[in-house]
């Protein structure tokens, strides 16, 4: 028997749901789409592992000094007087040692250099005193072994070093430099169509008539996607018409994975598009219980051979970042194949008092900064309106106070999600 439209697992219909049930449902019922390709590793930044790197070479490749000094034999060293050891040489990296080391002698060794056949120590050279051709190192100083790397101590030979699904960060670029792999195999970018609905919208390069605005959401969410590595179709505006509307969603679906669509999903609007997406597919109308940003779509349109899956967003500029970030960013993630870290979560100092019911949770603009000894603090970024993009744009975080918080007093320390940082 065919569901009846609305009972589905994502059809929430008018039910409000808290927001992590709603991304608890997203994640639930993504699936990472399948393709791959093979990149020069200098074009592999942010792109998506699609396969584990295992290690061509054990690394270290040879037993090495981990320190500037003298490389010496453990058994030499004596417990209860100096040791005395005659230098017979000198060792760099990259060069390796020809010759022999006999008893009562030691080399010369410089960071990363091999460690000569019978030599496990080095004692670094602001612990000896040397004289001429002698190093004396007082008893104590240093235990057999003690300063070398061993070859495969980072890395066995064949082991992985990265695991499928690692976003790839500068130090992974260097990581697998370090192995000598040129190429990496990655997801293929994951294809999301952007549009704007709404007949009051203007593209840039248009006058404004009276009534109406300049399209900002798709400029602010290319922008969010382009960071996390997408590839944007972008389709622009659509005019609040169901025929336009249809005609976009049919060209999108036959193009992308994903579509984001902002504006048109409020209640005023949700009859049309509710009728011609539940034609199109399973879409849920979520009434998350949210601030900014209650309504939202989302749910799998029907593609050729695997699902499109539709996040469509509030219209209110804010409203559509604020709920990008919290429901779309990790799960257009998760259909590139990523395994994301968990969102860095800081705890910060509220400079403000904020009035707040329990019952949804609320998403603040705010201005981080470093209140030396007391750690972090945040102070919120003036007038909060959905559709106030400046105090968006001051922004540095989002405060955000969880569904069951009632109001915060000023000094009371609150969640923050960064918006920037290392990558
Ligand atoms: P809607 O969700 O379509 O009801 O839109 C809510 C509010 O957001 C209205 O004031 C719209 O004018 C505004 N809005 C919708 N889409 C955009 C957009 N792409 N850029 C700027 N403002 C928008
Ligand atoms: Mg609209």
């Amino acid at each position: 028997m065919m569901p009846e439209p609305g009972t589905s697992a994502l059809a929430a219909g008018d039910r409000q749901l808290s927001v992590a049930d709603a991304r608890a449902a997203i994640a639930a019922a993504l699936k990472p789409i399948a393709g791959r390709e093979v990149v020069p590793l200098m074009q592999a930044l942010g792109r998506v592992l699609g396969e584990d790197v295992l290690s061509p070479i054990a690394v270290p490749a040879h037993d090495n000094s981990a320190m500037d000094g003298y490389a010496l034999a453990g058994a030499e060293l004596r417990a209860n007087e100096a040791t005395v050891l005659r230098v017979v040489g000198t060792l760099f990296a990259g060069t390796p040692f020809a010759g022999r080391v006999g008893p009562g002698e030691c080399l010369r060794i410089m960071t990363g250099a091999v460690m000569p056949e019978g030599l496990d120590t080095v004692v670094p050279l602001e612990l000896c005193r040397t004289e001429e051709a002698l190093v004396w190192i007082a008893p104590g100083t240093i235990q057999p072994g003690e300063n070398r790397r061993r070859r495969g101590e980072d890395l066995a030979q064949g082991r992985p070093a990265l695991h499928a699904g690692r976003v790839l960060r500068p130090a992974d670029l260097g990581l697998i430099a370090s192995l000598g792999i040129a190429e990496v195999n990655v997801m293929r970018r994951l294809r999301v169509a952007l549009f704007s609905t709404g007949d009051e919208l203007r593209t840039l390069g248009q006058a404004l008539d009276p009534g109406c605005v300049y399209d900002s959401n798709r400029f602010s969410l290319m922008g969010a996607l382009q960071r996390l590595g997408m590839e944007v179709i972008d389709l622009g505006l659509v005019r609040d018409d169901p025929a336009a509307l249809q005609a976009t969603l049919e060209s999108a679906v036959a193009q992308a994975d994903v579509l984001l669509t902002s504006g048109g999903v409020s209640a005023g609007d949700a009859d049309y598009t509710r009728s011609l997406l539940g034609r199109m597919g399973e879409v849920g109308f979520w009434k998350v219980a949210m601030r900014p940003g209650r309504p939202f779509a989302f749910g799998p349109l029907r593609g050729d051979s695997q699902a499109r899956w539709l996040f469509a967003l509030p219209g209110n500029p804010v409203a559509a970042l604020v709920t990008f970030y919290a429901f779309v960013r990790e799960g257009l993630l998760q259909l590139a194949g990523a395994t994301p870290d968990p969102l860095p979560v800081l705890r910060a100092r509220c400079t403000h008092a904020i009035r707040k019911r329990p019952g949804r949770t609320e998403f603040l603009r705010g201005r981080l900064a470093p209140a030396g000894d007391a750690g972090w603090e945040v102070q919120i970024t003036g007038a909060q309106g959905s559709g106030i993009l400046r105090s968006m744009s001051e922004a540095n975080a989002l405060v955000v106070l969880p569904h069951e918080q009632g109001s915060v007093a000023a000094g009371e320390a609150v969640d923050v999600w960064i918006f920037d940082g290392l990558v």
